[in-house]
């Protein structure tokens, strides 16, 4: 129910206007948001390289409304990736995108092709681009251009949502060789024609599309900080004899770090989600609505002096 109720207030501009110019500790954003510039967020990629960690840099903003934030939304990811070739992290270092940033609720030409020239500068700088999922109602539009990026640049990464009944079938579609797939619960409010609502219900999806991932040719991304899950990926990827560069653990930033340094000391490719820029309200909210105990950490910074 708070759940269900956070995840709402992230599509709220009012909510959003009242957050914004409340008293917001930076306790609270700094937890989970690497900074406001692309240099902030290559240091803290950069400390996370030192610490055996692999990075997706992930320039918050979406649902854009003009032609002309798409546009500088495509400009600053291009900005970003000539920060990291010329830092020397291509290797470590990859970009997560959101369609919707690029003008997709405008015109998905338009986000396609912006999508595209994101893919080639990622390619030129010898790293690559994963699309993010966001609601239901663009995963069709979102795997349509997924599929046309390949063709060009098949490293092109998909993420699907196991909370949609849709996604084992996807699972299927998306686990052939050279197939790069985040599998994550998903984090929108979404109705329950088209997703599982109960956790439990959640949860078991999830691990039927990582048996589907984990026992197909692709690359599995295994993106959940859920403990009991992390085990059955553990324990699937022993049981379909993966290496541990077949598949990869990915985190976010701020959440659970104790843990990827647990993993990433196991062996594991463990991939930290680094989301920065100014845009920070939608995300934040999502992350607060992840684990209700963090609304209590949130009112307690937002109403502490600091
Ligand atoms: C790398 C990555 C990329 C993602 N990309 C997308 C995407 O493209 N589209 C999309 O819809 N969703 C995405 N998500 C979000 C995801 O769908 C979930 O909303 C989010 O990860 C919480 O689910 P969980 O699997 O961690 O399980 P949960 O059941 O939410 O959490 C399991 C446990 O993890 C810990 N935990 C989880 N979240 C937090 C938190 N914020 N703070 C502190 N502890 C926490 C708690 O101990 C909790 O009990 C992504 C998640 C990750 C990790």
């Amino acid at each position: 129910m708070l759940r269900s109720l956070f995840r709402a207030a992230a599509g709220s501009s009012r909510l959003e206007r009242l957050v914004e110019s409340a008293p917001v500790s930076k306790d609270v954003v700094r937890r989970f948001i690497a900074g406001r510039s692309a240099e902030e967020a290559l240091v803290a990629s950069r400390a996370l390289v030192d610490d055996g960690l692999v990075v997706s840099l992930d320039l918050l903003g979406e649902d854009t409304r003009t032609i002309e934030q798409a546009v500088t939304a495509r400009d600053d990811y291009l900005g970003a990736l000539g920060r990291v070739r010329d830092a020397g992290l291509s290797s470590v270092v990859e970009v997560s995108v959101k369609l919707s940033a690029l003008g997709q609720r405008i015109d998905e030409k338009l986000a396609y092709e912006h999508a595209r020239a994101i893919c080639a500068a990622a390619e030129e700088a010898g790293t690559a681009v994963t699309l993010d999922a966001e609601e239901h109602g663009s995963t069709d539009a979102t795997l349509e251009t997924l599929l046309e990026l390949r063709k060009d640049f098949p490293a092109t990464g998909a993420v699907l949502q196991a909370y949609l009944r849709r996604t084992e079938g996807d699972c299927r579609e998306l686990s052939a060789a050279g197939s790069r797939v985040r599998l994550c619960k998903g984090s929108y409010a979404e109705p329950e024609s088209v997703a599982f609502q109960s956790s439990l219900d959640v949860d078991k999806s999830f691990v039927r599309c990582l048996n589907i991932l984990m026992s197909g040719e692709g690359y599995p991304m295994v993106a959940t900080h859920d403990a009991r899950l992390i085990a059955i990926a553990e324990d699937r990827a022993r049981w379909f004899d993966r290496s541990t560069g077949e598949f990869e653990f990915q985190l976010m930033y701020g959440v659970r770090p104790e843990e990827q340094t647990r993993l990433a000391a196991g062996g594991n490719t463990v991939r930290v989600y680094l989301p920065y820029g100014e845009h920070w309200y939608a995300y934040l909210v999502r992350r607060l609505a992840d684990r209700p105990a963090n609304v209590g950490f949130a009112a307690r910074a937002m109403t502490s002096k600091k």
